[in-house]
């Protein structure tokens, strides 16, 4: 049994086959760990793109990656994954976020067809395990693969970040250190159909109140000063999706907004509540005024 964490650098490109953006896979990194968990083998290739012309700015820029480098290869993508393939073998697969599977399965599309990776038999987010074990319940961001090394005091050099095997590294660091078998067991998925429809489903925000997802038992707010259940003052309203009224405290004398939001995912629904202070009324002209205060997360 061994664990295979993989991170891609890909590129955006229009193909014109397609009709359409591709994210274009230009690296593979991957690093792989035995029962023990210890580093034994990496894999770190470059892939000559079919069709990028060039790299976007921000790729370059975060990658330090060039065209030239990426011609000189010499391995398209086909190659590339075969290596990986073997690289894998009867692995289970690991990344930070599912993009990188995502990205994966696109570029198998192109080349292979289907919407599936035969070569996959199991696959673990690392990133919602690594919040998951770090209680992380920071629902509306998603946390960062340097803010979780940061966190869990693992050092890395910012200008190495970013390179695939750099990344699947710092990766596999976190893992070792919030290593724990039950978390584990609760995260990782056989790559059968159900796992094809949970990676590609993709999360949305319910924007109909009466929509049966709707829990209204959960639609009340405690005031974020004093803890005490506030008096709604409004009827709902809708605004980017999410649930808005006015609440009263009694004890604090004070009016505040509570935002609500249900975020339907593949087998569950995500309530995510805020606080936002009632800005003083002003003229609708002067929109943005730096010092006004819209919101606050406490
Ligand atoms: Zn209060």
């Amino acid at each position: 049994m061994t664990y295979i964490v993989l991170d891609l650098e890909f590129n955006g490109a229009y193909c014109k086959e397609n009709h359409r953006f591709f994210n274009e896979i230009i690296e593979f990194g991957a690093v792989k760990l035995d029962e023990q968990l210890n580093m034994v083998d990496n894999f770190s290739v470059l892939v000559t793109p079919k069709i990028s012309k060039k790299l976007n700015s921000h790729v370059s820029k975060l990658t330090h990656i060039n065209m030239n480098e990426l011609k000189a290869s010499h391995s398209g993508f086909t190659e590339v994954l075969e290596d990986f393939k073997t690289f894998l073998g009867d692995g289970t697969l690991l990344s930070w976020g599912t993009s990188d599977v995502l990205v994966l399965m696109e570029n198998y599309r192109y080349y292979y067809g289907g919407d599936e990776l035969p070569f996959l038999r199991a696959y673990c987010n690392l990133q919602s395990y690594c919040e998951d074990a770090l209680d992380y319940h920071d629902r509306s961001r998603q946390m960062g693969l340097s803010a979780c090394a940061a966190q869990l005091g693992i050092g890395y050099e910012d200008g190495n970040l970013h390179r695939a095997l750099t990344d699947a590294e710092l990766t596999s660091l976190c893992f070792q250190k919030l290593f724990d078998p039950e978390l584990y067991e609760k995260h990782v998925d056989n790559c059968d159909e159900t796992f094809y429809r949970k990676i590609t489903f993709k999360n949305y925000n319910i924007h109909d109140i009466r929509d049966p997802e709707v829990d209204r038992k959960q639609m009340f707010f405690n005031c974020d000063k004093c803890g005490r259940k506030a008096l709604r003052k409004s009827k709902w309203r809708v605004k980017n999706k999410t649930f808005r009224a006015r609440f009263h405290c009694f004890r604090c004398r004070r009016e505040f907004e509570g935002r609500i939001t249900f975020k339907k995912c593949f087998d569950s629904v995500k309530v995510i509540k805020r606080i936002a202070e009632i800005s003083p009324r002003k003229p609708k002209n002067k929109l943005s005024d730096p010092t006004e205060i819209t919101a606050s997360d406490n």
